[in-house]
């Protein structure tokens, strides 16, 4: 499946989409993945993130790493690694970072404002658009290679528009 789309009623809703990935990388996908998150500020990307890390079994806080770029959890066999790259000034940053060794088979990669990292992150598996529509929002998945496509059919039956 290449595209899916929802409609946000309310935080719980983003929440639950990001949860809901997170039973599909467990109990069906089994690999990591890389997910671009795109939406203006407010959009809802970080509570999105934190629907997936909780859903991957984190119990604590989830604070967004806009001053970080990257806050790492360490989950049993699984790592996440949630990015938000909104303040990085320079790519190199990423290379000094070893940008390159978060990404492999174990680990869900979720980056907010991938676009500051052109050229230096692993290509998404999925691009997640999340849109204002008045106080409420919508939300485009779009897969970006097979095991995208993989992982919104999975999606597709276990969430329901
Ligand atoms: P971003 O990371 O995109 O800048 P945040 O996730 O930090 O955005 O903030 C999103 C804000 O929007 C939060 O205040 C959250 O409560 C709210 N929110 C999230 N999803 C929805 C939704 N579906 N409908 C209404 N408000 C939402
Ligand atoms: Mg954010």
């Amino acid at each position: 499946m290449k595209e899916l789309d929802y409609f946000l009623a309310d935080e719980a809703a983003t929440v639950s989409i990001g949860s809901a990935l997170a039973d599909v990388i467990k109990h069906q996908i089994k690999q990591g993945m890389v997910v671009y998150l795109n939406g203006d500020l407010g959009a809802g990307k970080t509570t999105l993130s934190r629907g997936f890390v909780q859903g991957m079994g984190h119990t604590g806080h989830v604070k967004s790493p806009t001053y970080t770029l990257v806050e790492p959890y360490d989950l049993g066999q699984w790592r996440v690694f949630h990015f938000d790259l909104y303040r990085l000034a320079d790519p190199e940053e990423l290379e000094y970072m070893g940008i390159r060794d978060y990404f492999d088979d174990r680990s869900c990669c979720f980056i907010e404002w991938p676009e500051k990292g052109t050229g230096l992150l692993a290509n998404a598996d999925l691009t997640i658009n999340i849109a204002y529509k008045e106080q409420q929002r919508t939300i485009h998945l779009l897969a970006e290679s097979v095991l995208g496509e993989q992982i919104l059919l999975a999606l597709s039956h276990v969430v329901k528009g």
